[in-house]
């Protein structure tokens, strides 16, 4: 959906023309699960699918909210009203972010907005924060704000932590704010220093393919948060501020310190052994070897499958199948319990491969997958 279409639906319902268009891409994370609410690193890339906003700026107090993805005309909400968890529909989220922007003190006096998006919702690809981000993207523009990416990625998250109510770390709001094309994002989430690491799949021959299970994941569901609270309580008991401040080769005697903890000890092991991880795969792309990487995705799934337990089946299938039918790696991406893996392949294996997958599920007698190749694009801009 292009700038034109979402400003023509923006002209039909609001009767007005929109004083901007801007759009905010979904991401997929390459490696480092589970480790941005332990100040780890993380290293997302930004997909082609985006969300796209087209607003207008009102000076009456009214926030009116429409998305071509949803039944149903406009919401309309009273600025003066919003209030953290007092939406459970959709409008939460953009709702949130102008929320969070009033509470930081910046000046919102309403909006009209409408939306269209191409990113999956509920597929582990953050739709969330691409809703997010684009609504924050086209504030700052219009109001003038003058926030950076990382600190508009700051706001998103608030919004989704305490309106939406769902406690997600800081990636998703990071790479879809911050993601440049050709490149992922290598994301320290203590201090949120980041660089752009040079991510180019096809002159190597390569393939990345993201698998959409199909399965929708909950992330303000409670496993989520038993996982986060799990990963306090090791920190606690080992008596730093965060998972991150074990450093792997320190994770031994951690783990022989959380003895008779056994459930904690295996999502620190996942934690700091995630965190080496992306540092190997930093390091061997910035030294141009991207199939180097295959194995240490693989291990990451491992890692999660059976130290931090948030794969599941379907996940799980895709990974063995893909492995099976010669890909250089293979991982789920994203919170687990659903959602999407990552399947690193050389090219020339695209077609083989999925049809494997395709097959395996439909043995299983899973809901057919739904599979894409993932170049990395563009963080949020400006369209029109
Ligand atoms: P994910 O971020 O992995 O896609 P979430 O559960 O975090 O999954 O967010 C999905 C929710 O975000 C949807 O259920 C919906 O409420 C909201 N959402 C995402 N994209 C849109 C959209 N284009 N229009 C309306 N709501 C959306
Ligand atoms: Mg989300």
């Amino acid at each position: 959906m292009g700038a034109l279409e979402v400003r023509e639906g923006f002209i039909e319902l609001y009767g007005a023309e929109p004083e901007g268009v801007w759009a905010a891409p979904g991401r997929v994370n390459l490696i480092g699960e589970h480790t941005d609410y332990n100040d780890g690193f993380v290293m997302p890339f930004a997909l082609p699918h985006v969300t796209t906003a087209a607003v207008a700026r009102r000076d009456d107090g009214v926030l009116r909210l429409h998305s071509a993805d949803m039944p149903g005309g406009p919401v309309e909400l009273r600025l003066d009203e919003l209030a953290p968890e007092s939406d459970r529909d959709w409008t939460a989220y953009p709702a949130g972010v102008v929320w969070a922007l009033r509470e930081a003190g910046h000046e919102i006096t309403g909006a009209d907005v409408h939306l269209t998006s191409t990113v999956p919702t509920g597929a582990g690809l953050s739709s969330s924060a691409a809703l997010e981000v684009v609504v924050a993207l086209a504030l700052n523009d219009l109001y003038a704000l003058g926030l950076k990416g990382w600190r508009l990625a700051r706001l998103c998250q608030r919004a989704e932590n305490v309106y939406v109510g769902a406690p997600t770390g800081i990636m998703d709001q990071t790479a879809s704010a911050c993601c440049e094309a050709g490149h992922a994002l290598f994301l320290d989430t203590r201090d949120l220093s980041q660089r752009q690491i040079p991510f180019d799949l096809a002159a190597e021959g390569l393939c990345l393919l993201v698998v959409d299970t199909r399965v929708e994941h909950a992330h303000s569901g409670g496993e989520y948060g038993r996982r986060r609270a799990g990963c306090e309580k090791g920190a606690a008991l080992l008596g730093v501020d965060a998972l991150r401040d074990i450093p792997h080769d320190g994770l031994d005697a951690a783990l022989a310190e959380l003895a008779g903890e056994e459930e904690v000890a295996r999502l620190v092991r996942h934690v700091v052994s995630e965190n080496a991880r992306a540092e190997r795969v930093v390091s061997l792309l910035e030294s141009g070897d991207i199939r180097a990487i295959g194995p240490i995705l693989t291990e990451g799934h491992a890692s999660l499958r059976d130290d931090f337990r948030v794969s599941c089946p379907e996940l799980d299938l895709v990974v063995d199948t893909a492995l099976a039918s010669g890909a250089l790696g293979a991982r789920m991406t994203g919170g687990g319990f659903g959602g999407s893996a990552i399947v690193l392949t050389d090219s020339a294996d695209v077609p083989t491969l999925t049809q494997a997958m395709e097959e395996a599920f439909t043995k299983a007698a899973h809901t057919p997958l739904r599979v894409f190749e993932a170049v990395p694009a563009a963080g949020a801009r400006r369209l029109a």
